[in-house]
């Protein structure tokens, strides 16, 4: 069984305009705004706006088009809040909790864009 969708789930709230968000970037595909507890100095959720709960269902249920504006929206939101990688340092990280063993909290697919500290390594 996959993980099934909730349409009363916070994220679909937040698509439908019923709780108010912080946000970031948003497209005709795509939503980007502030995580309300942010584990650094910029931590943007990026959701797709269609009903997906989790990445693997997005990633394989999802038209092209939404895929392409969804991936393309998280890089412009790496820009937006100066993570960009350069010489002079910056950078991000993505992550996509996704099920039970991931401890997904809300099942609408997203991904954590964390950036503006130092992150340090997470896998060995
Ligand atoms: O990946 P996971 O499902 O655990 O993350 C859900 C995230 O959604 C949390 O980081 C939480 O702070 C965030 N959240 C939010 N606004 C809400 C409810 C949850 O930014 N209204």
């Amino acid at each position: 069984m996959p993980f099934a969708y909730d349409d009363q789930n916070i994220f679909a709230k937040i698509l439908r305009g019923e709780i108010p968000n912080d946000t970031v970037l948003e497209t005709q595909h795509t939503l980007a705004f502030r995580d309300i507890h942010p584990q650094a100095p910029d931590h943007v959720l990026v959701i797709p706006k269609g009903p997906y709960a989790t990445y693997d269902h997005f990633a394989l249920a999802a038209s092209d088009e939404e895929i392409v504006d969804f991936t393309r929206t998280l890089g412009e939101v790496a820009r937006a809040v100066g993570a960009q990688p350069s010489e002079a340092g910056g950078g991000f990280r993505l992550i996509s909790n996704a099920g039970e063993d991931a401890v997904q909290e809300v099942p609408h697919m997203h991904v954590h864009l964390v950036a503006g500290r130092p992150l340090g390594r997470i896998l060995q």
